[in-house]
This record gives C-alpha cells, structure tokens and sequence, in this order.
C-alpha cells in the first residue's frame, strides 16, 4: 500500500485549505522557477524517464507526446490544452483534483506549457463541473494575483496565460479533436487523424492534450524526481494513480495508490470489501465504461495496470474507474444501459459509429427484454466487429468493447435470459424493467 509520504495529491477529500496559502504550505509552488530554469529539453527527457503515461485513458507516454512539439516556433503560437472533461461513466478522479488540489493542476500547467513553448494553456472542463470550476476558477485568480500566473510567471522569465472554458454536456467533447473544434467555438466533432494535434490543434497550431491528473503530477515528479516516480508499479507500468472505486463495494471512495497494486489489495485496503462478500462478485469493468467488463473470479488477484488489465483479461486499466457489480446486478441489463450511452453520445459523423450505435442498442434492447433469438448474439457479436476499428474516433471501439466483454464473459447468462422468455418463465415487461 502506498504511504502517505508518497501521496502527490494530500488533499484530495479537501480535509484542508485548499486555497493558495495551504497548497504552499503542502509544498506546491516551491521554486517553481528553479524546476522551469532546468529548460525544456531536460525537463521533457526527465518526464520521459518517469515513464509516466496519459492518465485520460489511452495512457500514451506523456514525455513522448510532449516531446512530438516543435522545439523552434515557425511563427505559429503552440498550445497546451487540458482535458478536464471527464465524462467517461464511473470516471470521477479529476474532479477531486480540481475541487481540493486545484494548485497542483495549475503549477503543473505552467511547467508543462513552459516545456512545450505554449505561453497559453486552456483548461476545458465539464459542463456539469459547477463546483470544480469555480474552485479552479478562484485558485487561477489566486494565482494571477500573486504574480504565479501572468507576465514573468512565477519569476522565471516565461511569460503564461491560463484559460478555464467549460463544455456544455457533450461526451464527446472529452474526444481531444472534438475538444479542440469546441474551443475554436464550433460543434464537438472529431477530426481525422493524422494529423495529429502536434501537427495541427487548435487554430491548426501546434496542441498537446493532456489529462487533469498527467498534467497534475509533473510538478512533483520534477521535485522528488523520476527515479522516485517509477520505483512504484512495474515497468512500463508505473508511479501513483488514482483509482475511483464504485459499485458494490462497502466504501467507494476515489484513492492515490500504486500502480500494479492487486484488485483485492485496492478493494480490501480502501473499500471494506465487496458488498456480500468475495463469494458475491460478479463482474468487474476496471477502466471506465469504454473497457470490456471482467468477470469476478478472474478479478481479485489481478495487478491494476495497463499491460496486465488488457494483455491477461483482454479488458484495460483506461481511466482507472473501476465499476464493481455484484451477484445481484443485471449484467445484461447494466451493458444495455452503457449501449444506450454511447448511442446518445454519438455524434453521427461517421456512418459505422452513427448507424452501429443504434443497432447494437436495438439487439441490446431484445436481449434485454429476451425477446431475442440464441442467433443474435453471434450476429451481435459480428456488428461490433464491424464498428471496432471502423471509425474516426474511438468512441466506436467504446461502444463495441462492452458489448464484446458481455457476449465472451457471460454468454451463458444471455443464453438463459432468452430460454426462460420462450419458456415463460419471465414476462418481457419485467426483464425489461
Ligand atoms: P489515442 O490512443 O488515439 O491517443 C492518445 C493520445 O496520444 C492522444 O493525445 C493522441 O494525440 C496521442 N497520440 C497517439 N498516437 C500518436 C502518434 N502516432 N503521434 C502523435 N500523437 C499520438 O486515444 P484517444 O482517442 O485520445 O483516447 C481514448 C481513451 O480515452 C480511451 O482509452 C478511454 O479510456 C479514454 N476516455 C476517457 C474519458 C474520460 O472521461 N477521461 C472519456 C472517454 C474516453
Ligand atoms: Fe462521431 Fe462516433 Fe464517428 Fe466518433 S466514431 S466521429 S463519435 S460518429
């Protein structure tokens, strides 16, 4: 278990101020200059010696994608974009970061910004994150007005502007191009890539896109170091991270752990248990709904990282919301309610994804209701494949993926669903209640 000395984000149940006063008394904004003074080049290749990896989901390796910005400007302005749209079902880790640790996200903005030549950042946050932003919002201010943001930013010489802009409720707007094209003020569609928005972001200039939490703790690895940062987890697989349990566990909570800890260690240690006991698991999806689910059993001895989760159970650590269910929960029922999601989140740009959405909603919906017949769960199965893969974002593979963990883990279960409404032994208005 993680120590408490190792924690980067120590307020994260805003049990203390969360004001600039306390961020600095918790040792944010400590010679912040001193860490920009080591230039851009050494503080990329010490990010990229941390090995840390995106914490949005895809978990891209952040020194890397900082590294693809252009180190001579060819006249265009770069920018540092932060995805605080956090809207993947089950995901809830940055909003603890923006409403009790705002500093730690703006002092991390103005190093990374300042690694990748951006004198502006954007932070765009969720719509529905009222609370969140005002926090960030009056920890900006608080920054401005203490000389930590603006001209000379924190007295290193780098002049940085910071932008809260909030979405308006679009999933999809999470999406890093459909992103963009919002705060260029224009509908939420993703673009084509290549390129990628290194090449050509926001305004067709050079953009990185991070997540809330990678952004959040480079300031403390630059302090503490990378060797500090990858001496926990596995190779390729490490430092902290930030897991946001719900479900069926007695205390969901959003917890700093290691990274590779075990599930059962992380649900024993942080969760008081599995409702009902470890006899009661049914499945688990480990990393937001875009990851297919996970049956229980195969669960609790497994190591919560990107390369275990996806290359052992065919699922993904993704943004490390991990959704509980246990024996009492309708599995087929629960998926349904995930197709409908994405369904509605569909921007309908493309035709695999517009068209797919909702013909794998409408089988749901009959295997809900059992009305289906055995054959369409192949055929089910086949429309996935059809969209995985097929699409310009990955918001059809997020569709496709839980509907494809359902029919490889718990094919017996819909294959009785069914049975039992030939039988008549369940009405199709109470399976679909
Ligand atoms: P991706 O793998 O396409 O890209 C990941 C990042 O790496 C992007 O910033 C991309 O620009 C960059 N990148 C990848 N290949 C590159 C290359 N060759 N050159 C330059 N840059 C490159 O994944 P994605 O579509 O950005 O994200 C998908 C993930 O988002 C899913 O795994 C899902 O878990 C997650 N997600 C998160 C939320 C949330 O609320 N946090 C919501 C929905 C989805
Ligand atoms: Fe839009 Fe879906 Fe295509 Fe993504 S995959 S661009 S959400 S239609």
């Amino acid at each position: 278990m993680l120590k408490d000395q190792d924690r980067i984000f120590t307020n994260i149940y805003g049990m203390q101020d969360r004001s600039l006063k306390g961020a600095m008394k918790r040792g944010h904004w400590d010679n912040t200059a001193e860490i920009i003074a080591l230039g851009r080049d050494t503080i990329i290749e010490r990010m990229k010696a941390s090995g840390l990896r995106g914490r949005g989901g895809a978990g891209f390796p952040t020194g890397l994608k900082w590294s693809f910005m252009p180190k001579q400007s060819d006249g265009r302005p770069s920018y540092l974009v932060i995805n605080a749209d956090e809207s993947e079902p089950g995901t809830c880790k940055d909003r603890e970061i923006m409403r009790h640790d705002p500093h730690t996200l703006i002092e991390g903005a103005l190093i990374a910004s300042f690694a990748m030549n951006a004198n502006t950042c954007y932070i765009y946050i969720r719509g529905e994150y009222i609370r969140e932003r005002e926090a960030l919002q009056a920890a900006i201010d608080e920054a401005y007005d203490a000389g930590l943001l603006g001209k000379n930013a924190a007295k290193s010489g780098f002049d940085f502007d910071l932008y809260l802009h909030h979405g308006a409720g679009a999933y999809i707007c999470g999406e890093e191009t459909a992103l963009i094209e919002s705060l260029e003020g224009k509908k939420g569609m993703p673009r084509m890539k290549p390129p990628f928005p290194a090449m050509a972001g926001l305004y067709g200039c050079p953009t990185t896109v991070n997540n809330v939490e990678s952004i959040a703790v480079v300031p403390t690895i630059l302090r503490r170091g990378p060797e500090w940062f990858a001496s926990f987890g596995r190779p390729n697989n490490v430092g902290t991270k930030l897991f946001a349990i719900s479900g069926h566990v007695n205390n969901p909570c959003v917890v700093e752990e290691a990274m590779s800890i075990t599930f059962e260690e992380l649900i024993e240690k942080h969760c008081g248990g599995i409702r009902g006991g470890w006899d009661n698991l049914l499945a688990v999806i480990p990393g937001g709904s875009s990851v297919p689910c996970v049956r229980g059993e195969k669960m609790r001895d497994a190591i919560m990282d990107f390369d275990y989760l996806r290359g052992e159970l065919g699922s993904g650590l993704g943004t490390a919301a991990v959704i509980v269910m246990d024996k009492q929960t309708d599995i087929v029922k629960a998926i349904w309610r995930l197709s409908k999601f994405y369904k509605h989140e569909s921007c309908g740009q493309c035709t695999p994804c517009r068209e797919g959405t909702g013909w794998m909603m409408r089988v749901m919906d009959r295997l809900v209701r059992g009305e289906a017949e055995l054959e369409e769960i192949d055929m089910l199965f086949q429309v996935t494949k059809q969209v995985e893969g097929h699409t310009i974002c990955a918001l059809g593979d997020a569709a496709a993926w839980p509907i494809q963990g359902l029919i490889r883990n718990f094919r017996e279960e819909i294959e009785d669903r069914i049975k039992a409404q030939k039988a008549g032994r369940i009405s199709a208005a109470v399976a679909a209640e």
